[in-house]
Order: structure tokens, then sequence, then C-alpha cells
């Protein structure tokens, strides 16, 4: 039987409550409030004109690749959004020897400034070996276990972790380098490309595309843009109170906010104690990302300018890409160093708090799992399911799909276009997919947009 009609209130208009909004809008009246003025999230495309050419510079996410992202590449395929392919090359610069090494090596003079050094080849080697796990490590899906004891365990060099893979691995994420070697090892190399094919998908046009392709699919849904909801409570129904005095009534809730805005937005809320004090205790970090055409943010030689450049400098260790590298022109993202002066010029800026990766976080979400629906309340977002990327962030959205709207004709159609053999990624939900969700009404073939290498 048909679950009847409901209000359904989702907050947060990022991935997972675009992704919520789409499963649930033909089964309920869906109601999406975000706060910011525009759909997306974490997602932000800064367009820049340089030389005349368009560079397409992401602010938030950009990296996603086949193995870890399954589902979010069946979105894009339904989305008829074209991708492009990068391979990955990256350069590693420690600041105080003045010495830069680019991986893989696309020359003769790469090759001897890799050569010269025994260390950086012993650790080159090391990090071959720890790719070579990867797909060992993500299978295992064992939180409980940080890189530092991962390390140790496998008798990797002494100075692999301090002098190289922690640094490269806290630039890449932004992360504080003194907490990374306390991150799950699981969590660090599902989010790394597979070693079997090094480099990412970029969406064609930015990432901003795929969202505006996405809210053109909302049609069911009321979107209410740059409306804060400034208070949540609970009567039996769900009563919000959006910063423009207007308030809401829903039978259902969804906060699809990061952890530490659903923890401040059901704070105060009696039958909702338990979830508030679940996700009120993941750990986060500030960081702050700057597009700019500052070259002295890059390797000094531009020969070495790879698509990913890290920097050892001293106790920090910080990361710029090169968006404009296509184009060939100075486009550059860095994740700003504290207490960097920002570069000029400035093309975008933004900060973000962005999820500490902890084996806490596992605990957490299992309690989130048993929790979800409690009172009539779902928590989503990339800290409640997985690891901290987009395809968490849509995965995240299925739990109160499946609950709420177990038939979805949008659910099918995402099922649907997964390839069988990557099915496998449904594993890190909490609760198994319902037959009537997995098998789903008519299941069309999915044609899909152009890859370009
Ligand atoms: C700098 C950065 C780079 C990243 N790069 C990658 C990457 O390359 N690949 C990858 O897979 N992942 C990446 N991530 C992870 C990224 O966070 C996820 O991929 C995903 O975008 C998160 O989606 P979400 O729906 O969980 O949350 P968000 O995108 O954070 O969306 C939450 C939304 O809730 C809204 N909101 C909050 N409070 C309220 C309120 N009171 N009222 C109304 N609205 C509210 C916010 O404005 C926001 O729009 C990156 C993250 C950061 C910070």
């Amino acid at each position: 039987m048909k679950p009847a009609r409901m209000r359904i209130g989702i907050i947060g208009a990022g991935v997972s409550g675009m992704t919520a909004a789409w499963l649930l809008q033909h089964d309920h009246e869906v109601t999406l409030i975000e706060k910011a003025p525009r759909l997306g999230g974490h997602v932000e495309t800064v367009p820049v004109v340089v030389e005349g050419r368009t560079v397409h510079a992401e602010l938030g996410p950009r990296f996603f690749f086949d193995t870890a992202y399954p589902y979010f590449l069946a979105l894009l395929r339904l989305l008829a959004v074209s991708l492009r392919w990068s391979d990955a090359r990256v350069s590693f610069t420690e600041v105080a020897r003045g010495q830069t090494i680019v991986l893989p090596p696309r020359s003769p003079r790469h090759v001897a400034s890799l050569l010269r050094s025994p260390r950086l080849v012993r650790h080159v080697l090391s990090l071959r070996r720890l790719i070579d796990e990867q797909s060992e490590i993500s299978g295992r899906r064992d939180f409980s276990l940080t890189f530092r004891r991962h390390l140790e365990a496998g008798r990797y060099p002494a100075s692999f972790g301090p002098e190289f893979v922690y640094p490269f691995l806290a630039a890449c994420w932004g992360a504080p380098l003194d907490r990374l070697p306390e991150f799950p090892v699981y969590s660090l190399l599902k989010g790394m490309t597979s070693g079997k094919r090094p480099g990412f998908y970029e969406v064609e046009g930015g990432m901003s595309r795929y969202v505006r392709a996405f809210g053109d699919e909302l049609t069911g849904v009321d979107i209410r843009l740059g409306v804060g909801v400034r208070c949540v409570d609970h009567d039996g129904a769900f009563l919000v109170e959006d910063d423009r005095g207007e308030r809401h009534r829903f039978d259902r809730l969804i906060v699809a906010t990061s952890a530490r805005e659903a923890a401040d937005l059901l704070r105060g809320v009696p039958t909702v104690a338990d979830m508030q004090a679940t996700v009120a205790s993941f750990r986060h970090f500030e960081t702050e990302i700057v597009i700019h055409g500052d070259p002295s943010f890059m390797p000094a030689d531009r020969r070495d300018w790879s698509h990913t450049n890290v920097f050892l400098d001293g106790e920090a260790a910080w990361m710029s890409d090169w968006p404009g590298r296509r184009e060939g022109v100075s486009v550059i993202r860095t994740w700003l160093p504290t207490g960097r002066t920002p570069p000029r010029p400035l093309y975008g800026r933004r900060r973000f708090h962005h999820l500490m990766m902890s084996p806490e976080n596992a605990v957490l979400q299992r309690r989130i799992a048993t929790l979800q629906g409690t009172s009539g309340l779902w928590v989503t977002g990339m800290y409640a399911v997985d690891v901290d990327n987009h395809e968490s962030a849509l995965l995240s959205a299925l739990v109160p799909a499946q609950a709420l709207a177990p038939a979805s004709q949008n659910l099918a159609r995402l099922l649907g276009a997964v390839p069988h053999d990557a099915a496998h990624g449904l594993d890190v939900l909490p609760v198994p997919l319902s037959p009537l969700a997995r098998e789903g009404p008519d299941v069309l073939p999915i044609p899909s947009p152009p890859l370009r290498a």
C-alpha cells in the first residue's frame, strides 16, 4: 500500500538535501529550505576569464572517480551531464630544501630530480605500496584502524609518514597536519583515486552545472532559497521558523545541513535530544579556499606545475591545484595556509568548516542509524554515512527516502542507472534497501553522456 501523502520539510539544499527532495517529490508535499541564495551547498563554481579563456574553478567539491562514486556517477548519467577525465599529476615541494619532485615524472629532468634523492625514491615506492593496499582497505571498511597504526603495522619506513605521506594527505584535505595520523586509514584511502587508473572526473563547465540540472528536476518541490531556518520545535508535528518569521508545519523533517548546523537547529527539542547529542559529537576543522592568479603559490619552475601541487613548509602542509591547466592560464585554487596573506588577483574565496575524520565517526554513524525516523526526524549529509565525500552525502538521502517513499520512481531510476558490478556501494548504508526500492517500477536504460579524456 502506498504511504499517505505527508508534508515533509528538508532543511539544507546541498547534494544530500537535493537528493532527498528529488527522491520524495512524487510521493509527498516537499518543501526545501536553504539559507543561501542558491542550490548546491558546498558546491560553488567560479567562472574566471583570463586572457580571453574561461576557467570554471571550484571553491568546493571538485574530485570524483569510478571506484568510490558509483551512485553520484549514476546521477550524473541521469542528468545527462558531460564529464571529462584528468590523469592524476602531482608535484611535491619541500620548501626548506628547495626541492620539487613530479609524479609521475613527465620529462628526463623530472626523473633526474627524483633520482637525486634516495630518500624521496623510498617515499615514492612506499606510496606505491600504500596505493596497492587501497582496494583491500576500502573493502574492509574498518574505521578503527588509524593511519599511524596502519603504517607502523605494515613496517613502512619511519620517515614515510612525517616527511611525506602525512603532509601529502593533510594538504589534499586542507586538514590539520598534527591530526592526520589519527584519521582512519579507511577514510583516507577511500578518498584517493585508484592506483589502477589514477585520475578523476570533472564536470564539464563546473560542478554548478550539475547542480542546475539537478535543480531543474525538482519540479514537484516548493523551494525556498535565501531563507535560513532559525529554530525547530516538535509537538507531534515539526514547527520550523525561518529568519523571515514565517512558520512551517511538517509531518516529517529531514535536516540536511552539516552536523554542526544540525546540532544547533535541534538543540532544545526534547523529543530528538538523542539525535541532537549524537550529531553534536562530530568534530570539524576550519579551512579556507581561494581562487587566484598568484604563481608564487605554485612550484617555482612552471614546468613542474601539475594538477595537484603539495607543499611542505615547516610545520604547515598545503596544496594548490590548477583549474586553469587545460586552458594554460594561471588560475589557481589554494587551500590557504593559516596566517598566509591572501593572494592577488583574488577571484573567489570561501571558508568552510570541514568534518574531522575520526574512528569515532563510525560509532556516531551507527547511533544515527538507530535513531533515524524517531519522532519523524531524519538527518542526512556527508557525515551521516561512510566517508566525507559527495557519494556519502548522496547515499545518506536514500535512508529517509526508502522509509518514506520506498516505491519512489526516482529511487528506482537511480538504482537502475548504477552498473551491476558497482552495486556493492550500498553496503555503506546502515540498513539494506527494501526489495521494493531495489526493484522499482519500470527502470529504463540510461544513455551515458560523453566522457572526454
Ligand atoms: C573545500 C571542500 C572541498 C571538498 N571537495 C570534495 C571533493 O572534491 N569531492 C568530494 O566528493 N567531496 C568533497 N568535499 C566534501 C563535500 O562536503 C561533500 O561532497 C558534499 O558537497 C556535502 O554535501 P551535504 O549535502 O552533506 O552538505 P552541504 O553541501 O554543506 O549542504 C548543507 C546545506 O545546508 C544549508 N544550511 C545550513 N544551515 C541551514 C539553516 N539553518 N537553514 C537553511 N539552510 C541551512 C547550507 O547553507 C548548505 O547549503 C569537499 C568539502 C569541502 C568543504
